[in-house]
C-alpha cells in the first residue's frame, strides 16, 4: 500500500516512519497530485488551524473530501482528528468536516499538562500506551461514529472519548506515532487492503 501523510504542519515524519515500520510505503502529500497517488492518508498532530489554513491556500480542502467520499481511508491524529471533525466547541477555524464529531481543543489542559495513559481500545488485544499532547477530546458524536476508546481526564474532566471510527475514518486525539505501538496504523491499512 502507499499511505500518505499531510506533509504542510506537524509530525508527518514519524507517521510516515510507522508506515515504513509496517512494510508500506510512506509518501509525503501536499498537493492534490500526490493525494490522488495514494491508498490511504493520515493527517498528523501539530496545530489544526495552522493544517486547516495550510491545506485551504494548497486547494486541498475538497480533493481530501472527494478522496474520502470516493472511500479512501484517513486517520487523523490530534489536531489530524480536529481537522476531519464537523466542528469545534470554540472559535471557527478551517475543518473538513468529515467526521461527525464535536471536539474540544487543548480539553486536557496546557503542555504542561501532557500525559500518558494506558487505552484499551476496541479491536486490540493489549492496551495502548497514549501520549497526550495538548490534546482534544471528543465532546459530541454523531451517529454513525463507533467510540472504540475512551479516557478519564486525569485533571478530573471525566471520561471522554478519544479514538473514534465512522466508516474508514479513524482518528485519535493522542499520539501513537511517538511510541512503537504501529497497531492504529495497522487498522487503517487493513481498511485500505479491505478496500
Ligand atoms: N492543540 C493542538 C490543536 O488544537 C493539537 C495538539 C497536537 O496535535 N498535539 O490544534
Amino acid at each position: 500500500m502507499r499511505v500518505g501523510a499531510l506533509a504542510l504542519q506537524g509530525d508527518f515524519r514519524e507517521h510516515l516512519a510507522a508506515v515504513e515500520r509496517l512494510g508500506h510505503d510512506g509518501v509525503e502529500v501536499r498537493t492534490p497530485d500526490e493525494l490522488a497517488g495514494v491508498d490511504a492518508l493520515i493527517i498528523p498532530g501539530g496545530e489544526s488551524t495552522t493544517i486547516g489554513r495550510l491545506a485551504t491556500i494548497y486547494g486541498l480542502m475538497d480533493p481530501i473530501r472527494d478522496s474520502v467520499a470516493d472511500g479512501m481511508p484517513v486517520f487523523g491524529t490530534c489536531a489530524g482528528m480536529i481537522f476531519l471533525a464537523s466542528g469545534t466547541t470554540g472559535v471557527d477555524q478551517p475543518q473538513l468536516g468529515l467526521l461527525d464529531v464535536i471536539v474540544e481543543r487543548n480539553a486536557f489542559g496546557r503542555q504542561v499538562e501532557s500525559f500518558e495513559a494506558d487505552v484499551r481500545v476496541t479491536g486490540l488485544a493489549d492496551p495502548m500506551k497514549a501520549v497526550f499532547i495538548r490534546a482534544p477530546w471528543i465532546d459530541k458524536v454523531g451517529a454513525d461514529v463507533e467510540v472504540l476508546a475512551t479516557v478519564d481526564d486525569p485533571g478530573g474532566g471525566g471520561e471522554h472519548a478519544v479514538v473514534v471510527r465512522q466508516d474508514r475514518i479513524l482518528a485519535a486525539s493522542f499520539h501513537p506515532e511517538l511510541t512503537a505501538d504501529d497497531r492504529l496504523h495497522a487498522m487503517l491499512i487493513d481498511l485500505a487492503e479491505e478496500r
